[in-house]
């Protein structure tokens, strides 16, 4: 299959557990959720989303005709030949509508450990290392068990509590970014405060300026 990506880049993951790890992100186009266009925001199932995910425009982004041609372009964009501690960040838009189980091996063939950000709503191949799983209230979540929770917080009509019964590690509530981000980010740290089950998720790299 061609995979069709918006960028390739390196970074610092900036939220979760993993938030401060050097990172190469490969950011898959499209979603299942939102077209990715202003003009159809609105009737979108998930409507608060902060990416552009359109196109294959962005920095190091294009079409890989094949899995290593992609793993290839992600090892590009790591700045050293050595192997220890490269670590790849496939996220979206939604990345299990492409990712594959010959991508993650390739992947893994040239020493990556691979974390997956998903909303939840499509089964993960094999393979993956890191499994975030970010539920959108208003869609059907079907991987009900990974590494990380992490909800962003609030959402209308979303509990918190509808999700601790899940088989994951870590629950993170993250705070909405919105014009009412710091309204959010109150009621984020009550509600961790409250409930200590879950853990603040703050997207660190808005903070630093990075990608
Ligand atoms: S599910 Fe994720 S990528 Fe898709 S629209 Fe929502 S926030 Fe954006």
């Amino acid at each position: 299959m061609t995979y069709l990506v918006k960028e390739i880049f390196y970074t610092l993951q900036g939220e979760g557990s993993h938030a401060g790890r050097p990172a190469v992100f490969c950011r898959f186009s499209r979603c299942n959720l939102w077209t990715g266009l202003e003009k159809d925001r609105h009737r979108a199932i998930c409507q608060f989303c902060d990416t552009d995910f359109v196109g294959t425009d962005g920095e190091g982004g294009g079409k890989f005709r094949t899995p290593d041609d992609l793993a290839q372009a992600v090892e590009k964009a790591w700045p050293s030949a050595s192997r220890e501690h490269r670590f790849v960040v496939c996220t979206g838009g939604e990345p299990l509508l492409q990712l594959d189980e010959e991508a993650i091996d390739a992947f893994h063939a040239r020493g990556f450990e691979v974390a997956v950000e998903t909303n939840g709503t499509r089964v993960p191949p094999k393979g993956i290392d890191w499994l975030c799983v970010s539920p959108k209230i208003g869609s059907e979540l079907v991987v009900t068990s990974g590494d990380e929770l992490k909800l962003v917080y609030p959402q209308l009509g979303g509990d918190p509590r509808q999700f601790e019964q899940l088989d994951f590690r870590y629950f993170r509530l993250q705070p909405m970014d919105n014009p009412d981000v710091e309204a959010n980010t109150r009621a984020t740290v009550e509600y961790c405060m409250k409930n200590p089950r879950w853990t603040l998720s703050l997207q660190t790299h808005k903070y630093l300026g990075i990608q």
